[in-house]
């Protein structure tokens, strides 16, 4: 497994957005924790939201005094090609669980819990590629307390999918989910909800005016191929099937029937754990080649994501099926419309009329329609507002860095306790 070494950050920067009662609890748990050792382990670290998330997290935690290491598994690309295609019979695609997959995804799972070298009181293991490294660790640190984190929506599941999950939970101490539905199909464990959150002070969320050096010059718009006086509709996601870029440039199509001059960005990165990226992103650029205002992107830095996000007169988030997707988060902090697929996560941050508009996931005239009045309405900028007060109230970093204080407290309090 490889130790991610990240830049140190304090939680005292994060104070105008801390009222008094989170930085005293933040505060007093954290003293609780002083000698607990923390591990995340996923299984990629960079691209996708979970690594976004434990890169802020990670940090965080050790400023306020809670030793944490940040492990990335070793693996495969065959591992990766069963785990995503775990991922996706998770989120409902009725496929076949076979043997050779089993027999490919446990030895990597084995091998990566042997070689971990040192001792932690509290390891979390995020998604199911991590999963299989519980029983092993289990034997091995008999004290150590495990947190499954699943960032997945398990409620249209298949079933020999969850049977495989239910089948290494048995050493793990609490499983959390993004919201209480998604667990409901698990037992044997206690479950906990944890909604996640974004960090306003990275490159990819700060002011552009805050950016120097290269960051600020990958946000410059002059390096984009837009032009910044027509309508831009932007979705960032990876090149995966259940993120529907293909619905979105149907949506697109609808939209420019009304306002022919709009522009659509779909923007990629193409992380180490996704295999079918490259294919998804193949047949996108095949059915936009013919339309010099389909603009596909990949590989950005963080401080390009911003301006993009930034730059858009509408953010989509057209998912199929959505964990929590930190995407809508991201455009409503920094005061962009957007307009969500109703699934998953995104519910929880978008209130249909109020700070952006929801449609159903399959419904493309919607969604053109949606969008349509938001390149053409003033509404657009109180959504804006509105949907920054609601990240700021319920979806920042020092949210999360409590709610992982306290599962922590709760799953290490016998080894602390005197
Ligand atoms: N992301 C990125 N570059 C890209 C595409 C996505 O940095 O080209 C980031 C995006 O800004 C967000 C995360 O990856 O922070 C995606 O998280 P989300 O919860 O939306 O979806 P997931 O990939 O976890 O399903």
């Amino acid at each position: 497994m490889q130790n991610v070494v990240l830049e140190d950050k304090t939680i005292e920067a994060y104070v105008s957005d801390i009222d008094d009662q989170q930085r005293q609890k933040i505060r007093e748990v954290a003293e609780e924790l002083t000698n607990v050792r923390v591990a995340h382990v996923n299984s990629t670290a960079s691209g996708g939201g979970v690594a976004e998330i434990v890169q802020s997290l990670v940090p965080l935690l050790n400023d306020v005094g809670v030793e944490t290491d940040w492990l990335v598994m070793d693996a495969t690309a065959e591992f990766f090609d069963v785990t995503k295609a775990i991922h996706n019979g998770l989120q409902g695609e009725q496929s076949e669980f076979t043997d050779d997959m089993r027999e490919t995804y446990r030895p990597v799972t084995v091998e990566n819990a042997e070689a971990l070298g040192e001792t932690y009181d509290v390891i979390v293991l995020h998604d199911p590629q991590t999963l299989g490294m519980a029983p092993t660790l289990a034997e091995r640190f008999p004290e150590t307390a495990f947190v499954w984190r699943c960032h997945i929506d398990l409620t249209a599941a298949a079933p020999a999918f969850l049977e495989f999950l239910q089948s290494y939970l048995d050493p793990i101490d609490r499983a959390v989910f993004t919201l209480p539905e998604y667990g409901e199909s698990i037992t044997g464990v206690e479950k906990v909800v944890v909604h996640p959150a974004i960090d306003p002070f990275t490159e990819k969320n700060r002011p552009l005016e805050e950016l120097s050096g290269e960051a600020a010059e990958a946000a410059d718009p002059e390096r984009y191929p837009f032009d910044t006086d027509r309508p831009l509709i932007v979705q960032i996601s990876r090149f995966d099937p259940w993120k529907d870029p293909l619905g979105v440039v149907d949506a697109y199509r609808d939209v420019t029937e009304t306002i022919p001059d709009t522009q659509l960005a779909l923007v990629g990165s193409r992380p180490d754990d996704d295999p079918e990226g490259i294919v998804v992103y193949r047949e996108v650029e095949e059915a936009t080649s013919d339309d010099p205002d389909v603009h596909l992107l990949s590989d950005l830095p963080d401080a390009g994501i911003n301006a993009l996000q930034r730059g858009a007169d509408v953010v989509l988030q057209k998912s199929l099926r959505e964990g929590f997707a930190l995407t809508v988060a991201e455009a409503l902090w920094k005061e962009t419309p957007v307009v969500g697929s109703n699934v998953g996560g995104i519910p929880l941050q978008i209130e249909d009329g109020a700070n952006g508009y929801l449609v159903e996931p399959d419904d493309i005239a919607a969604t053109a329609d949606r969008v349509t009045r938001l390149l053409d309405d003033e509404r657009n900028r109180q959504f804006g507002e509105r949907g920054r007060e609601t990240i700021r109230e319920r979806f920042l970093l020092p949210r999360l860095v409590s709610d992982y204080l306290t599962l922590i407290a709760d799953v290490s309090r016998p080894s602390v306790e005197p």
